[in-house]
């Protein structure tokens, strides 16, 4: 993360904050991971010289995780440690002009949430294992396109096992959606209307937490 100097300590996510109506669970988990780092960071990095000097580093933030700042910075009842630690920012790079490195350095927030994201979603399963939160888990959105590979890259166990087919099962709704739309169009069917599986590809493929889709490039490395 933010961390070549420092380590921070994960703070569990409980599993019924990541099951909810309408919203993927490792969305989820990554909005929340990244609001815990950035509200301590907006509060201390002000007069904490290691995390200025990681800002420096990494540029600042990425666009995602710079609009998650000030939204908490602005909640929090001031944007002023923004303006401090991105004035700092600024001025390290003009005066680097020359020597600006190049690519871009990755987001210390995204380098985090990548980091605590199959913890968060090993935590899950493990509840879902031992038969918890089940309930919330038939009620809540399904996983997006990115997080169905997510849980699919975790060790074999029940509780990955129900919730991989929670992503599965939207992926073959989808997939059949699409198909029916695409038949239609073979078949000079005078039926043209999407019913939404477009819109529903685009929200699978999207995510729950448009702030962080911005990051899925990186996310695959
Ligand atoms: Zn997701
Ligand atoms: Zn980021």
């Amino acid at each position: 993360m933010f961390g070549r100097t420092r380590a921070r300590p994960r703070t569990p996510i409980a599993a019924r904050r990541l099951l909810k109506p309408g919203a993927c669970a490792g969305c989820l988990a990554e909005a929340a991971a990244a609001d815990a780092l950035l509200a301590s960071l907006v509060g201390e990095a002000v007069t904490d010289p290691d995390a200025r000097d990681e800002l420096r580093a990494t540029h600042g933030w990425c666009a995602a995780h710079l609009e998650r700042a000030v939204r908490i910075a602005t909640a929090d009842g001031g944007r002023s440690s923004i303006a401090i630690l991105y004035a700092d920012v600024l001025r390290t790079l003009d005066d680097r002009g020359p020597t600006w490195p190049s690519p871009h350095p990755v987001c210390g927030v995204c380098t985090y949430v990548v980091d605590v994201l199959p913890h968060a979603l090993t935590d899950l399963s493990l509840a879902l294992g031992r038969g918890e939160n089940l309930d919330e888990l038939a009620s809540s959105g399904a996983l997006c396109l990115t997080h169905t590979g997510s849980v699919a890259g975790l060790p074999k166990s029940g509780g990955r096992d129900l919730l991989l087919a929670h992503g599965l099962a939207e992926l073959r709704v989808i997939a059949a959606s699409l198909q029916d739309f695409a038949d239609r169009q073979d078949h000079r069917s005078t039926d043209r209307t999407d019913h939404g599986s477009v819109d529903r590809l685009l929200a699978f493929v999207r995510g729950s937490e448009p702030t962080t889709a911005t990051n899925r490039a990186r996310r695959s490395r």
